[in-house]
């Protein structure tokens, strides 16, 4: 068709730029990724992939080099805090054959899989490189890099993340990431035996720990934490911190994490900043795709799966349409599968800090919320 999209800047190389810029190439699209940070600089925790993320990576013709580096899980297990199990049910996915539940997976080995296939498909990447300057015309976009590079591009996609530059310079900065009232501890340890699937550990007087696992000899654990403002941690306390916060639980896989602690495996804490941009998600030929247009909190842990089913459905409406009415296209197809979910995030994040919830409403919101990620994107 006249006017389709034949060359397509994205800024940022994470998961949804990556898989965008993969999808394209497959389309005979010329996609260049622009990446602030080198490859080496990427983090070592994990992120676990449900089954509607998978799909899509499978649509895009991802999806065998996750299963094979990641570790794939159907159930969850609810154990009290000496690690006796409560309750053990299947994921309630319509499973195709071949796509578990779930994948759990280091986000370093799911990020080189997908710079892997970038590179094979002729993606082209510039590394540790930012934007200057965008300059929008009415067939195409100039964009100025930091390394002295002038690109032109019929689409250019900010994929750059929650706090977004891009956004803030084409977009403006009305809209921003606030605090949500939570962040997450994570601790990378050698996947405990007994854990195969996701599960969490109650404690005994409230609060709980997760477990997930990444690889066969890799997981790790989460602990949520609310907090009215949000709080930092310097590098140095990470471990006593955390460490003071499993003593309650007396699971042996936790008091044996415990007791590794001191060994210099990866700790985080991380806030949970989100934002969901008002439609349209584009102006003029600037898109905004995955955690810069809609950042979720991650009680459904269905931010990334999210970012992944844009990327793929932003690039078969690219497919479809010319350039500017495939913006608009990709817009309305994605509006109300992602406000549902930020909603339903939120909601079960903030019922977690009301002590007098009983969990029930979050029980139907995880209901409602998996029926609807089980349906098509
Ligand atoms: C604690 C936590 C746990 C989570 N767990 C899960 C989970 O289990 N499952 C799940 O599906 N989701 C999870 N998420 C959400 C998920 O991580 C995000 O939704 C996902 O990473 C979004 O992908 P993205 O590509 O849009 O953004 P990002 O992954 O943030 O990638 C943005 C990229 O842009 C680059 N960049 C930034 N600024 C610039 C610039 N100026 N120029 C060029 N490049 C730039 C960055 O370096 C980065 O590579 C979690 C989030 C958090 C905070």
């Amino acid at each position: 068709m006249e006017g389709r999209a034949k060359q397509v800047v994205i800024v940022g190389g994470g998961i949804s730029g990556m898989t965008l810029a993969v999808a394209l190439r497959r389309q005979g699209v010329a996609a260049h990724v622009v990446e602030k940070a080198r490859p080496e600089d990427q983090l070592g925790t994990g992120i676990n992939l449900q089954n509607n993320a998978l799909r899509a990576l499978k649509q895009v013709g991802l999806l065998d080099d996750c299963l094979a580096a990641g570790f794939p899980w159907n159930s969850v297990v609810t154990r009290d805090h000496k690690g006796h199990v409560l309750d053990e049910r299947t994921l309630p996915w319509t499973l195709e054959p071949g796509i578990p539940g779930a994948l759990g997976i280091m986000r370093t080995t799911f990020a080189k899989i997908l710079a892997d296939h970038a590179e094979r498909e002729g993606v082209d990447i510039s590394y540790g490189t930012t934007v200057d300057k965008v300059d929008q015309h009415a067939d195409g976009v100039d964009v100025q890099l930091s390394s002295g590079e002038s690109l032109r591009a019929d689409v250019l996609v900010a994929a750059d993340g929650v706090y977004s530059p891009l956004r803030n310079l084409v977009f403006g900065t009305e809209h921003r990431p606030f605090y949500a009232g939570q962040g997450v501890w994570r601790y990378t340890v050698p996947r405990p035996e007994t854990l195969d699937g996701f599960t969490m550990f109650r404690g005994p007087t409230g609060g709980a720990v997760g477990c997930l696992p990444l690889a066969p000899d890799t997981a790790y654990f989460f602990l949520l934490e609310s907090s009215v403002s949000p709080i930092r941690f310097e590098e140095a306390e990470l471990a006593s911190a955390l460490a003071e916060r499993l003593a309650p639980f007396e699971a042996p896989e936790l008091r044996d994490a415990v007791a590794k602690i001191d060994e210099g495996r990866h700790i985080s804490f991380r806030r949970f900043d989100i934002l969901l941009m008002p439609q349209p998600w584009h102006r003029g030929r600037v898109v905004l795709l995955g955690d810069a247009a809609h950042s979720v909190t991650p009680q459904l842990t269905s931010g990334g799966g999210m970012a992944i089913e844009g990327a793929a459905v932003l690039a078969e409406e690219l497919g479809r349409h010319e350039a500017v009415a495939a913006l608009s296209a990709y817009g309305k197809r994605r509006a109300e599968r992602v406000r549902t979910i930020y909603d339903n995030s939120l909601r079960i994040c903030e019922l977690e800090k009301d002590p007098t919830s009983d969990g029930s409403e979050s029980v139907k919101l995880f209901v409602e919320s998996f029926k609807l990620l089980d349906g098509p994107y």
